[in-house]
C-alpha cells in the first residue's frame, strides 16, 4: 500500500490534462488550487499505516489474501460495511473536509455486485474482466473517481431523445480491440488527483438507449480525457495566503471537474457493460445506496470538527455558559449522531447479493442521506447564529497584518481577552470555510438531489404490509 507521499508522487507519473480559470494547467500537484485536495486524498493513504488505523483502513482481500486499503476492498460482510463508516467519520475528523476516495470505492462495489448477476443471466464474462481489473486496483492501491452523473441536458428526456446525442456518454464505436466512447461527466470529485474513472450509466435505461449502458474504467490520464476544474465558494483565497481560506490544507469538499471524454478508446478487458440496458437501473440503484450509506460518515465526522469550532467560538465571544447557547450545541450533536446512526443502521441491516458482496439496506440508506440534505444545513444554521456576524465581515489575513490597519483589528476583533485575537479569526474562518455554499450544496446534491431519495425510500417501504397491519388492527377482513 502507498504512503501518502507516494500517492502523490504516482500523480506526477500522470499527464492528466487539467483546466481551470481559463488556462491549461502544467503542474496541478504543487499547485494551490489543487494541493489541498491532493493532500485530503493522501490522508486515506497515511492513516492506513497508523497503527491506531489499521482495523479499519485496512483489510484483506477476499480475491489474493494480501493487505489492502479498505479503498479497494470488496464488502465481505455487513461488520464491513460498519467499519467503512467508521473509517470515514475518522477520515473526516482529520481532514474536516472531503477526502474524495469514497465515489470510486463505491463504484468498486456496485459494478462487483452488478456484473456478477448480469452474466449469471445473460451468460457474458464482464464480472471475470472486471474481477481482474479489481485485483489490478487493489496491487497498486490505485485511486478510482465514481463517474456516474451526466451533464444530462433536458431533464424531461431520455438519453437517446436528447437533441444533443453527447448529454450522455455513449458507445460511438466498436471494434475488435475496444470501444469508442464520447460526453462527458459532471461535478466529478477528487478526478483530477484520481488514476481511473469508474464509468457508469447515470439512470435505468430503455431499450432505445442501449448504446448508453455502458460502464468501463478509464485512465485519468487516457487520449481524449480532459478535466476542467469547479469552482468553490472562495476558492482564490488559496492563492492568496493562509488564514482567509480556513482550513488550508485540505480546502473545503471534493475538488470536482466537468470531464470531457472526446472519442476515448476502451479496450474491452476494461469493459463491464456495453449494451445491457436492463442492468443499467440496478448498477445505479447498487452504486447510489453505496454511495448514500457514507454520509452519516464523513459528514458525521465533519460536523464533529464544526461543533467542535462552534464551541470554542462561544468560548472565544465569552457565551459558551448561556443556556441557550449549551442548547444549540446539545442539537447539533443530536443531528449529528442521528446521520451517524442511520448509516450505521443502513450498514448493520446489509445483506448478501448473489455474488457473496454485501449490500446496504437500500431503504434505511436513502433515509440517511435524505436526512443529511436537512441536517447538515441545520447544523450550519445553528454554527452561523453562535459563531456571529463577523464571520461575514472579517477583513482580510493582509489587513491584520498591515502597518496602519492590523493594530485597530487586533483590538476590536478581541473576545474575551484570553484568547488572542488571531485564534477567534482563525477559527472564524474555519466556520466560514467549513459551512459555506459549497459544502452546502454537496449535502443537498452529492449521491443524488433529495426527490431521488423519497422515490426510493417509497418504493422500498413496502406499503401493502402497513396497510396489512392497519387493516388487522382496524377490523377490516382482507380484501381479494
Ligand atoms: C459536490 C458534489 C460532488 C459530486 N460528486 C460526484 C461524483 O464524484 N461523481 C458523480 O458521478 N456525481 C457526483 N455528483 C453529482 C450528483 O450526484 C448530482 O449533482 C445529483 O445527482 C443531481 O444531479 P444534477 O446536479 O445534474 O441536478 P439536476 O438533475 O439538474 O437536479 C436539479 C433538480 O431537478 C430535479 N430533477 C432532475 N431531473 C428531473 C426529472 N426528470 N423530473 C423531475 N425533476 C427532476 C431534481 O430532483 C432537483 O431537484 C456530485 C455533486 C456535487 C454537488
Amino acid at each position: 500500500m502507498m504512503t501518502g507521499t507516494e500517492y502523490i508522487e504516482s500523480l506526477r507519473q500522470l499527464k492528466t490534462e487539467i483546466y481551470a480559470f481559463g488556462e491549461k494547467i502544467t503542474n496541478f500537484v504543487d499547485h494551490p488550487l489543487f494541493r489541498p485536495h491532493i493532500n485530503a486524498a493522501a490522508v486515506t493513504y497515511d492513516m492506513a499505516h497508523e497503527p491506531e488505523f489499521e482495523d479499519l483502513i485496512t483489510v484483506k482481500s477476499h480475491l489474493t489474501g494480501k493487505k489492502i486499503s479498505r479503498f479497494t476492498h470488496i464488502h465481505q460482510s455487513s461488520e464491513d460495511l460498519v467499519k467503512k463508516i467508521k473509517m470515514l467519520r475518522m477520515i473526516a475528523q482529520r481532514t474536516g473536509t472531503c477526502f474524495q476516495r469514497c465515489v470510486g470505492f463505491d463504484g468498486l462495489n456496485a459494478l462487483y455486485t452488478t456484473t456478477y448477476e448480469m452474466d449469471q443471466a445473460l451468460g457474458t464474462n464482464y464480472h471475470t474482466r472486471f474481477v481482474e481489473f479489481l485485483k489490478y486496483v487493489q496491487e497498486n492501491d490505485l485511486m478510482s473517481a465514481g463517474s456516474m452523473t451526466d451533464p444530462k441536458g433536458d431533464r424531461g428526456l431520455r438519453p437517446s431523445q436528447q437533441a444533443d446525442p453527447d448529454m450522455y456518454v455513449h458507445v460511438v464505436k466498436r471494434t475488435d480491440e475496444g470501444i469508442v466512447i464520447r460526453g462527458a461527466k459532471a461535478h466529478q470529485t477528487g478526478i483530477v488527483n484520481s488514476h481511473y474513472m469508474i464509468i457508469m450509466p447515470t439512470v435505468a435505461l430503455g431499450e432505445a438507449d442501449r448504446d448508453y449502458a455502458v460502464a468501463c474504467a478509464v485512465p485519468v490520464d487516457a487520449p481524449g480525457v480532459f478535466h476542467i476544474f469547479g469552482r468553490q465558494t472562495n476558492d482564490e483565497r488559496r492563492l492568496e495566503g493562509e488564514i482567509d481560506t480556513g482550513n488550508a490544507r485540505y480546502a473545503v469538499v471534493g475538488g470536482e471537474a466537468l470531464t470531457v471524454l472526446e472519442d476515448v478508446f476502451v479496450p474491452w478487458d476494461k469493459v463491464f457493460m456495453c449494451g445491457e440496458n436492463q442492468y443499467a437501473g440496478m448498477l445505479v440503484e447498487r452504486f447510489a445506496c453505496y454511495h448514500r450509506q457514507n454520509y452519516g460518515g464523513c459528514k458525521c465526522g465533519v460536523s464533529d470538527v464544526i461543533i467542535g469550532a462552534t464551541t470554542a467560538m462561544a468560548e472565544y465571544n465569552g457565551v459558551a455558559k448561556a443556556s441557550h447557547i449549551k442548547d444549540k450545541i446539545t442539537e447539533m450533536v443530536h443531528l449529528s449522531e442521528t446521520m451517524y446512526c442511520c448509516s450505521i443502521a443502513c450498514s448493520a441491516e446489509g445483506g448478501k447479493t448473489p455474488s457473496g458482496a454485501y449490500f446496504v439496506n437500500p431503504l434505511l440508506a436513502n433515509v440517511l442521506k435524505q436526512n443529511v440534505t436537512r441536517h447538515i444545513y441545520e447544523i450550519c444554521r445553528l454554527a452561523h447564529d453562535i459563531a456571529g456576524g463577523f464571520i461575514a465581515t472579517l477583513p482580510s489575513e493582509k489587513d491584520f497584518k498591515d502597518a496602519k490597519t492590523g493594530p485597530y483589528l487586533e483590538k476590536y476583533f478581541r473576545g474575551v481577552s484570553d484568547v488572542p485575537t488571531e485564534y477567534r479569526v482563525r477559527m472564524a474562518r474555519l466556520v466560514e470555510n467549513m459551512t459555506g455554499g459549497t459544502a452546502l450544496a454537496e449535502s443537498m446534491h452529492g449521491a443524488g438531489s433529495p426527490q431521488a431519495q423519497r422515490v426510493m425510500i417509497m418504493r422500498q417501504s413496502n406499503m401493502e404490509h402497513k396497510k396489512r397491519l392497519a387493516r388487522r388492527l382496524a377490523g377490516i377482513p382482507e380484501q381479494d
